[in-house]
Order: structure tokens, then sequence, then C-alpha cells
């Protein structure tokens, strides 16, 4: 998938998921336009997930073993992958998903996961590629695939909160990229989120200075220094709120992946909001009335929610240039 969309100059769009309805929906999107995607679940999502378990890799796995049941059914490929495990999490949280991979591995069944991700960018530079050797040197004998990241997504997501970043940190530097290469080359496959200015969650237009020829001079130092076939495989966070014209221009610099997390939560509850609103009478059982069970059953606010993300998942994927380029059974 990620060397398709390297070749053909699109990315795939990959949607945070935190519960069968929102993995239902970017599902749903991507079978119904013949497109492949990623879903990714975070610590808080599988931490959701794994409900009075409070226990966020067994979450991730129930997850991830529910998706597997459902996309069987389905003429695309999802992947499936981990999203922002900083290091103060990967002893619960990454460990045991590797742990899980390899007993699987021993066991003769596939893998549950794609890949995971592991954000050492609160680290220094060295250090961040330390851990990150490690784990993929860890990962790649099993058939994962490693996202790291460098430099500092701004903003606020599941609780890693860089609303007061240093500026400079915002922007990776082609030295970092280049940097990153010869830590990582020959360990296994992995892709990269440099910072190019983009923050998580959603802004007033003008409030974020993405700056995507970033991306494409530190790909040109990596490159030029190691030739074509070191083009990094380039991760887009943030990527609620973005332009159209930003989003494009970041897909000829070597972006394969974008992450959609903030604009689905909102498409999702928006409806839910909407049907509230709508059915305030039926919802609630006012002034001795009963209600309207009809309204009240969850399946019937949660259908429209579903109908909602799917409708923005499938805009996301149109914008990445990925919609209807399935090459499932290709
Ligand atoms: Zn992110």
């Amino acid at each position: 998938m990620l060397d398709a969309a390297q070749c053909g100059n699109y990315a795939l769009a990959s949607i945070n998921i935190t519960s069968s309805n929102t993995a239902s929906a970017a599902l749903a999107a991507f079978a119904e336009t013949k497109t492949d995607g990623i879903l990714q679940i975070s610590t808080g999502g599988g931490e959701a997930f794994s409900g009075p378990a409070k226990d966020s890799a067994l979450g991730a796995i129930a997850l991830a073993e529910y998706i597997h049941r459902i996309a069987d059914r389905l003429d695309i490929y999802a992947a499936i992958t981990t999203d922002h495990c900083v290091p103060g999490k990967v002893d619960k949280f990454l460990r045991p998903l590797i742990a899980e991979a390899k007993r699987r591995d021993s066991a003769g069944l596939g893998n549950l996961f794609n890949g995971h991700m592991f954000d050492g960018s609160e680290l220094p530079m060295d250090k961040n590629m330390e851990i990150s050797r490690e784990l993929l040197s860890e990962m790649a004998p099993l058939g994962l695939i490693l996202e790291v990241e460098v430099g500092v997504v701004g903003g606020e997501e599941d609780g890693i909160d860089n609303t007061g970043a240093e500026h400079h940190k915002l922007y990776t530097t082609p030295e970092d990229m280049v940097y990153v290469y010869e830590q990582l080359k020959g360990l296994g496959r992995f892709t990269l989120a440099a910072t190019f200015g983009n923050v998580h969650g959603v802004y007033k237009p003008g409030n974020v200075k993405l700056k995507p020829s970033i991306l494409l001079e530190g790909n040109g130092a990596v490159v030029a220094k190691y030739g074509e076939q070191a083009k990094l495989d380039l991760v887009f966070h943030g990527g609620s709120g973005s332009t159209i014209e930003e989003i494009h221009e970041t897909l000829g610099y070597g972006v394969v992946k974008m992450n959609v997390d903030t604009d689905c939560q909102y498409a999702f509850t928006r409806p839910i909001a909407d049907h509230m609103m709508k059915n305030y009478d039926g919802v609630l059982r006012i002034d001795g009335e009963m209600g309207d069970k009809k309204t009240y059953d969850p399946r019937a606010y949660l259908k429209k929610a579903e109908t909602g993300m799917k409708a923005r998942v499938v805009q996301a994927s149109s914008e990445l240039c990925s919609l209807g380029k399935s090459i499932y059974g290709a």
C-alpha cells in the first residue's frame, strides 16, 4: 500500500478510531469507494475500547481483532496501526503489542497490526533514535512497520499537549531527516512524521503556518546523499483543517499517509447533536410522557453519526487522491 501510494503520488487516509462505530464508519467509507486506507488506534483509544479492563494494549488488540473479522468481508485493504505512543507509555502499550505479535507468530497466526508508532519527539534526537532503532529491530522480523516522529506537532491530541512548543521545533530540518534515515536504514521498513508547522486539532484559518516545502527540502537532502531508493515515506499529522492546496503540495514530496482525527470526531458528533435537537421530545421522557423509543434507541443516532463520519473519510481520501485506487486483488 505504501509503495503504491509513493509511486502513484497519493496518500492513504489514516483515521483515528476508538469504537466499533468509528471503525465501521471508516471501513464503510473505504469499502464503498474501493479505497485502501488505514485505521489507527492511540493509547487513549485503546484504553477507551478496553472498557472496564482499563488496559490500552488490550483494548487496541480487541479493536484490531474486531476490525479483522469485519474487514475480511470487504474487497479493499484496511491496514491497522497504532498512533503516538510516547516514551512513558512504551512499556504499557508498545511492549505488550509486540509481545502479542510474537505470540501470534509462534502460533502461526497472522499479525493483527501492520505497524506501530513510537513518538519520541519529546526526547533529544539521539535518544529518540536509539529507542526507535531498538523497536524497529524487534518489529521488522515480525513484519511490522515503525512510524517515528521528529520535531513537534503543535496543538493538543489524546492528552499530548504541545500548545506551548517552541516555534522552531514545529519545523524539521533537512539535517534531521538525513539523520533519521542514517539511524534507521537497513533495520526495517519505517515511516517518518516530520513536522512542517502542522498541528493537532483545528484552528481558525491563518493561525497555522504550514510549510510543506520543508518536506521537499528534507527528502531532497536524503535523496541527494543516498539516491532515489532512499526517499522517505512521510506521514502528515494534524491533517484536520488543512486546505486542499496544502494537502496536494505534500503529495509530491513523499507524504504517503495523512492522519485525520479531529475533523472525523466532529463529523461523527454533528449528526448526533442534530438528532437530539430535532427529537428533543422523543429522546427525553418529559412531563410524565414516555419519549419515543425509536429516537432514543442508540442505533438511531449512531447510524447517523457513522454516516456523517463516513462522508468525512471519503473527503479525506479524495483530497489525498487515493479515492478508488484500491490495490486489492491487483
Ligand atoms: Zn499525530
